[in-house]
């Protein structure tokens, strides 16, 4: 018997208490998830207990792993019970009193609509239990570990506390025994939990007995041959593993091989990227199973952190049935499976992609984000990745339009040798910055990068088939048409050299003014070959970080020094050659200077560098001023 003797009484965390009040009095659309999340508790329950009599030979126990149903309608209660590990008296508080992962409040108040779909989502987030008090208005739980020999009892009303006391108990594993809300009765009628069952525990891999009646006798579907299962067995499957209601998977992908090693998979691409809709990194896993038996339901290993939104099951007969998580890693099979999986899902969205590149980049918009995070860090498929990867350009008209590194190239000219891009606040912004001028002038495409992972995400790549991928702003682009005049001979590179020298002296004192003035805030001012009609732009030295990457590493750190950058000034802008013009008269070389200063900060905001709004707004009022003051009231 237990030392305590008499009930203990636990208030529950403060989120605890909220999710319940939810649970009870909003979300009401779509009760019996209820069943299927006790069921799959149960079913880990079981699957935990295998493992460690798998594991531990001093426990023998050879009865059947099962889970019952027992509904009493004369006393409107249902009982799901399993013989399970059961919990202990600090499992029991630690299960059942908290919330372990913070965000499932939130998710659920969203949930809390009309929108039943999302609701189905709860064990999702582990807080399946808590879904009791959707059909009961008192729980009791009764357990009794698999490391003691004597039971618990917790019982609460969902409102603000539970109580445990001592249960003697004959065997192992737990009971939830759920008294009915007023007209839920049907949660006692064998039709109505037998229409349930089916619905949503068809493929849970342990016996389910309504009385004595076993309801779910399904093989298992990843074992049988593609062309004998229907659309119907595939979509049951993913919702057993989704823990989900309605919803289709986007996609899946049955892979069954016999050698060199045996192995069977059903892989499904959810419809939605819980990640976007905020709910942080999601990882679910894939369930594991050796000789048709789970070894882990949420193996992390099997596919790659950037597949982390796939659901499913992989099977080997090749695989030990005790191996331990960590030894997992050193198995020959276990690691050519991973290879194996990664590289048919990627080749399967290839094949989407080929066959319909509407319906692929609506799998994009959902998961781009996660897929492009395999440029860094899978380097073996990093081509096929790449081949993958989409990004606005300026050939569309939004950043909705998508282009491939594939389909940019086939339209590049052929004289064209590298792949450009510029990165930006957003899609327009982008489009009006000075640098795109010759691009837009000779019609060469640039991708329009507003997405700062995007810029990490290409300028890592680095390379694409012949293709170097380069930021128009980095003084290391070839401008378009001109690769040709680099690999002239030196007769040609002295006339460009003369070219240089026959600046105007004009401009050279213009020139020579703004390095005065910015000599603290950029590292040279020069005459522009990229300009057509903006007066100037900010160009990043050679090695030097890009302008995005520079936000991205400045949001991270404050402090992190401001790359200096080249100004670059166009002589034919009409605002310069006037400046020219003002040069021979000294008083006005502070208003050049003046000019110059807003002319970079101008290039800084672009860029969405800048930051300092009260200097550069305390400069365009002084300008304004004067302005002002050579205007006249008299009407000429
Ligand atoms: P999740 O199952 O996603 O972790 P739940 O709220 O459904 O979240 O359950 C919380 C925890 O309570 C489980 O992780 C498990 O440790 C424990 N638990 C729930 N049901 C059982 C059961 N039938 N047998 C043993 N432990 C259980």
């Amino acid at each position: 018997m237990n030392e305590k003797t008499t009930a203990e009484k636990f208030t529950f965390q403060a989120e605890i208490k909220k999710l319940l009040d939810l649970l009870s009095h909003s979300l009401y659309q779509n009760r019996e998830i209820a069943i299927r999340e006790l069921i799959s508790n149960a079913s880990d329950a079981l699957d935990k207990f295998r493992f460690v009599a798998l594991t531990d030979d001093s426990i023998k126990d050879e009865t059947p792993l099962e889970i019952h149903l027992e509904p009493d309608t004369e006393n409107h209660i249902l009982t799901i019970s399993d013989n399970g590990v059961g919990m202990t008296h600090a499992e029991l508080i630690e299960n059942l009193g908290t919330i372990a992962h913070s965000g499932s409040l939130d998710f659920l108040k969203n949930a809390a609509g009309d929108q039943k779909e999302e609701v189905s989502l709860i064990g999702k987030f582990g807080v399946g239990f808590y879904s009791a008090f959707m059909l009961a208005d008192k729980v009791e739980v009764v357990t009794r570990s698999y490391k003691e020999e004597s039971g618990w009892k917790w019982e609460s009303d969902g409102t603000g506390a539970f109580t445990i006391e001592p249960q003697e108990c004959e065997k192992r594993g737990t009971s939830i025994r759920l008294h009915l809300r007023k007209d839920l009765d049907e949660y006692t009628n064998d039709t109505r939990l037998k229409f349930i069952l089916t619905k949503y525990s068809t493929f849970v891999p342990y016996p389910i007995k309504l009385g004595e009646e076993l309801v779910n006798d399904q093989p298992p579907i990843w074992l049988e041959p593609k062309t004998q299962l229907t659309q119907e067995q595939y979509d049951g499957f993913y919702q057993y593993l989704a823990h989900t209601g309605e919803e289709q998977a986007r996609w899946h992908l049955h892979l069954s091989s016999d050698s060199p090693f045996q192995f069977h998979a059903i892989l499904y691409c959810p419809q939605a990227n819980l990640e976007l809709m905020g709910f942080g990194r999601t990882e679910h896993g894939i369930s594991l199973c050796a000789k048709r038996i789970l070894v882990q339901n949420d193996n992390r290993d099997l596919l790659p952190e950037y597949l982390r939104f796939i659901y499913g099951l992989v099977d080997s007969a090749d695989l030990p049935l005790n191996i331990s998580r960590e030894s997992l890693q050193d198995n020959t099979i276990f690691r050519k499976i991973q290879k194996v999986l990664a590289k048919r899902v990627l080749s399967h969205l290839a094949s989407i992609a080929k066959d319909d590149e509407e319906k692929y980049l609506d799998f994009y918009r959902q998961f781009g984000s996660s897929l492009k995070e395999g440029i860094g860090t899978d380097f073996e498929n990093r081509n096929t990745i790449a081949k993958l990867l989409r990004f606005p350009s300026s050939q569309g008209t939004s950043d909705n339009e998508l282009v491939s590194l594939e389909a940019y190239i086939e339209r590049a000219d052929e004289s064209q040798k590298q792949i450009y891009y510029l990165g930006g606040h957003d899609y327009n912004t982008i489009a009006k910055n000075p640098n795109l001028e010759i691009f837009r002038k000779k019609g060469v495409e640039v991708f329009y990068l507003a997405d700062p992972m995007d810029e990490i995400v290409l300028s890592n790549l680095a390379k694409f088939e012949d293709y170097e991928i380069v930021s128009i702003d980095s003084s290391e682009v070839k401008l378009p048409g001109k690769e040709d005049a680099d690999s002239e001979s030196d007769e040609k590179s002295e006339s460009k050299e003369e070219e240089k020298e026959a600046l105007s002296p004009e401009f050279e004192k213009v020139l020579s003014l703004l390095k005065e003035e910015l000599k603290d805030e950029v590292e040279s001012v020069t005459k522009s070959d990229r300009l057509t009609d903006s007066p100037c732009c900010l160009v990043v030295p050679e090695g030097a970080i890009s302008s995005q990457m520079q936000k991205v590493l400045s949001m991270n750190n404050k402090d992190f020094p401001m790359t200096k950058r080249i100004l670059e000034i166009n002589p034919d802008a009409d605002l310069i050659k006037r400046l020219c013009t003002l040069t021979s008269n000294e008083d006005q070389h502070s208003f050049i200077k003046q000019c110059g200063r807003q002319l970079f900060w101008n290039a800084a905001m672009m860029t969405g560098i800048a930051t300092n709004p009260d200097q550069i707004t305390a400069n365009i009022q002084s300008m304004m001023e004067e302005l002002a003051q050579k205007r006249s009231p008299i009407i000429t």
